[in-house]
C-alpha cells in the first residue's frame, strides 16, 4: 500500500469519526473476520440505574440499601455507581466504610457500620436462597443485573440494575454481519443477562462470565481457531483484550486505559462506525492493489 493512499484513508476516518493510531492499521483492519463486542458500555450504554431491591424474609430494605449502597459508594464500577445513587435517593446519606476491596469482576467488599458486606456474583457473596431465584431469573429474562448483597456471612437480598442497548447497537450488528463478519458478545455479566442482551441485538454467538483477566484468553482462543479478531471494548477489563486482538477498537466514551490499548477510537461511542472503518479499510486498501 502506497503510503499517501493510506494516509488518505487516515483523513477520511477522522471525518468519520474514527482516530487511527496509525496508517498500517487499516491493513489489518481488512483481514477481521469476527468482531468480539464488550457489553456494557459497548453495546449498551453503561448507564444503569438501580430498578429492584428485593430482601430476604426478615430484612428490612432500607438496611439493604444503606449497607449496599455505602460500600458501593466507594467503587467506581457502573453497577456501584448505580446501586449508591439509587440508595441515596431512596435512604438519604450512606454511611462511610472502614475498608474497603474491589475484586476485579466480582464485586466489591468491606466493613459498613460493624458489618462485613459483600455486594457483587454469588461466587463472591454467596449462593442465593431459594426464596431470591424467581427475582434474579425474572430480572436476567429482561437483561437485567442482578448482584447478590451479604453481611457477615449471610444472604441478605439482591440489587437489579438496569442499562439500556445503545439505539444504534441493533443496526450495527446488521451491518457487520453484510459486511461478512461474524459479531460475538463477551462479557462478565452473567450468561442469561447476556444471552437477552444478545437477542436483543441479533447476536448469535456469546461468552458470558468471564473475569477480567479471562476476557485475553478468549480472545486468543479464537485465534488459535483461526480466526481473525477484531475486539471493541470500553473498559479497563478490556484494555489486554483490545492490545491481544488483531485489531482494537476503543469507544471513545470509555477509560483512558482502553483507548491507548486500541489501534482505533470511535470517538463518538456509536458501533455503526465500526462497519464504516472496515469498509473504509477494504476500500482504502482496494483501491491500491
Ligand atoms: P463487564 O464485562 O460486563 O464489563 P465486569 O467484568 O466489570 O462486567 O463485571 C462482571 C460482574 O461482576 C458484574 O456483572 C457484577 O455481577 C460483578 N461486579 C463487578 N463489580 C461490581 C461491583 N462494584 N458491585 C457489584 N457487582 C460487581
Ligand atoms: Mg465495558
Amino acid at each position: 500500500a502506497t503510503p499517501t493512499a493510506l494516509l488518505v484513508g487516515t483523513g477520511r476516518g477522522a471525518q468519520l469519526g474514527i482516530l487511527i493510531k496509525g496508517p498500517q492499521v487499516l491493513e489489518s483492519t481488512r483481514k477481521v473476520d469476527t468482531v468480539v463486542l464488550d457489553k456494557t458500555g459497548t453495546v449498551t450504554t453503561g448507564e444503569m440505574s438501580l430498578v429492584d431491591v428485593v430482601a430476604v424474609d426478615g430484612v428490612d430494605t432500607d438496611d439493604l440499601l444503606r449497607l449496599a449502597g455505602g460500600l458501593e459508594n466507594a467503587s467506581e464500577h457502573p453497577i456501584a455507581r448505580a446501586i449508591a445513587a439509587g440508595a441515596r435517593e431512596r435512604v438519604g446519606d450512606l454511611p462511610v466504610p472502614a475498608g474497603f476491596a474491589n475484586e476485579a469482576g466480582l464485586g466489591v467488599r468491606g466493613t459498613v457500620d460493624g458489618h462485613q458486606v459483600v455486594v457483587g456474583r454469588a461466587a463472591l457473596a454467596g449462593d442465593l436462597p431459594t426464596e431470591l431465584v424467581a427475582a434474579r431469573d425474572t430480572a436476567a429474562a429482561e437483561g437485567r443485573t442482578s448482584v447478590v448483597v451479604s453481611w457477615d456471612g449471610v444472604v441478605r437480598g439482591l440489587l437489579v440494575v438496569s442499562d439500556t442497548v445503545k439505539p444504534t447497537s441493533a443496526d450495527a450488528i446488521r451491518q457487520l454481519r453484510s459486511l461478512g463478519l461474524t459479531p460475538v458478545l463477551l462479557t462478565g455479566d452473567n450468561e442469561a443477562v447476556a444471552k437477552a442482551v444478545a437477542a436483543e441485538v441479533g447476536i448469535t454467538e456469546v461468552i458470558a462470565e468471564v473475569l477480567p483477566a479471562g476476557k485475553v484468553a478468549e480472545v486468543k482462543r479464537l485465534q488459535a481457531e483461526g480466526r481473525v479478531v477484531a475486539m471493541v471494548g470500553d473498559g479497563v477489563n478490556d484494555a489486554a483484550a483490545l492490545a491481544q486482538a488483531d485489531l482494537g477498537l476503543a469507544m471513545g466514551t470509555g477509560t483512558d486505559v482502553a483507548i491507548e490499548a486500541a489501534d482505533l477510537t470511535l470517538v463518538r461511542g456509536d458501533l455503526r462506525v465500526v462497519a464504516d472503518a472496515i469498509r473504509l479499510s477494504r476500500r482504502t486498501l482496494g483501491t491500491i492493489r
